[in-house]
């Protein structure tokens, strides 16, 4: 168990890593980022900031040295790098990032244990795109393995002759075949490492350009149906990769059941809600497992909790958001309000 005032490491420097530091500095631990961007919204709310290559490993062993504990908001930090880290310290592992950094093997290994991804095959040259479309079928995604998130990295298509010209990056790609679904969710658990798990409730997700706009309790019917099999297929993703701290699953509620989407090993836009919406936010509770401290209650504090996000420059009204007496307005504090980019959110309960 971490003692108060021990320094915990957060790999990442965006929004998530602000909000966990926030919810440290409140159980009286410091952070300290490591980010290779200078501008970083979670180093101004650390104790102590590494503006380093992720490829740095002698500015990351340093780093190592002068944290008690090291964890990740962003799970597309290289993994080579790390080894310089010594193992017993970072949680979530290794593994969860190598996993989750490939959409390919993420799908291998959710279908190895048992679940179910939409139907799919990998697309390393653009010969394999048209024996992927014969065999998963029409419409579909292209999406590249790796580095994608929020939508990026993405090609829909509807029909084979909108394959044309496609060229396929030389980290690869995998075709995925369009699932017809209700409605979207996630499954958001935190793992301790003695192996105690505790599960949020699932919203409803609504993602506008494939950027996520709007997550709300409750869910409707299908995912009240769908969630304990969703659960248990996550419970056991955590429990192979012997996890410690917040796991985020996505989930498409289809006439056959939950189908998996992808799955991110940190904190998730999808429970930023939880900040007020629960008895312990998905913020303090990865920060109690990274610490070995008891887990917090995850209940929702009421039946309606309405998370927005703020794109762009909708962040900007921020008179008119504070208008709102139900409104919790989080900014990140982000300078330059760029399209689709987020600036923050803003949560209703009740
Ligand atoms: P992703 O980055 O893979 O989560 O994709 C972003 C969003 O695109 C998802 O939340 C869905 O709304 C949509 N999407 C992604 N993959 C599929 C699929 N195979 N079928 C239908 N919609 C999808």
């Amino acid at each position: 168990m971490l003692s108060a005032g021990a320094t915990i490491g957060i790999l990442g420097g965006g929004q998530l890593g602000r909000m966990l530091a926030m919810a440290a500095a409140r159980l009286g631990y410091r952070c300290h980022i490591y980010a290779p961007e200078a501008d970083s919204v979670a180093a101004e709310v650390a104790a102590a900031f590494t503006n380093a290559a992720w490829q740095d490993r002698d500015a990351l062993a340093t780093f190592a040295k002068a944290c008690d504990a090291i964890t990740y908001e962003f799970e597309n930090v290289p993994v080579d790098p790390l080894s310089v880290i010594p193992e017993t310290m970072l949680a979530p592992g290794i593994k969860a990032l190598e996993i989750a950094q490939d959409r390919v093997s993420e799908k291998r290994f959710v279908e190895e244990i048992g679940g179910r991804p939409a139907p799919y095959m990998a697309v390393d040259h653009s010969g394999d795109l048209t024996s992927a479309m014969a065999r998963v079928g029409t419409p579909g995604i292209l999406k590249t393995r790796r580095d994608g998130y929020d939508g990026k990295g993405q090609w829909a298509i509807a029909s084979e002759h909108e394959a044309d010209g496609i060229r396929i990056p030389d980290t690869g790609t995998v075709y995925e075949g369009r699932v017809s679904f209700d409605c979207e969710f996630s499954v958001i658990l935190v793992r301790a490492s003695h192996g105690e798990v505790r599960f949020w409730d699932s919203t409803l997700n609504t993602h506008e350009g494939g950027v996520l706009a709007h997550s709300e309790l409750p869910a409707p019917a299908i995912v009240s149906e769908q969630v304990e099999e969703a659960r248990a297929l996550a419970q056991k993703i955590a429990e192979a990769l012997g996890y410690v701290g917040v796991l985020t699953c996505e989930f498409f509620a289809t006439k056959q059941g939950p189908v998996f989407n992808e799955m991110a090993p940190r904190v998730h836009n999808s429970g930023h809600w939880t900040i007020e919406g629960a008895v312990t936010s998905q913020f303090e509770n990865h920060i109690r497992a990274v610490a070995g401290l008891p887990l917090g209650d995850t209940a929702s504090v009421a039946d309606k909790v309405v998370m927005d996000n703020l794109i762009g420059g909708e962040a900007l009204d921020m008179a008119r958001h504070l208008a709102d007496p139900a409104a919790h307005l989080h900014l990140y504090g982000k300078a330059e309000a760029r399209d689709g980019r987020k600036m923050g959110h803003i949560t209703r309960v009740g």
